[in-house]
């Protein structure tokens, strides 16, 4: 045990620093960046787990943007709105 308080080991993560440092390939500087959501959480992310969040974040808005389109017809093609 290394006595630590556990408020501090969320800001301690293990590997460099990133919080996908378990994803492996870290790359680049790892730097708080403010999270996509939208919250200005500050988010520790390495250049290259940076870059994927932010290509994953466009192609979640442009497949699922917030509100369903007024059109949308949830029999179409079988896709259900709600499901996650
Ligand atoms: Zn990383």
């Amino acid at each position: 045990m290394s006595g630590r308080g556990l408020h501090e080991s969320v800001l301690d993560l293990e590997g460099s620093g990133c919080l996908d440092w378990y994803k492996g390939g870290c790359e680049g500087p790892t730097e708080p960046r403010e999270s996509l959501s939208g919250t200005g959480t500050l988010i520790p992310r390495c250049d290259s787990h940076w870059d994927a969040a932010l290509d994953r974040d466009e192609a979640l808005r442009f497949r699922y943007p917030h509100n369903a389109p007024a059109d949308f017809d949830p029999s179409y093609a079988g896709e259900s709105w709600d499901g996650e």
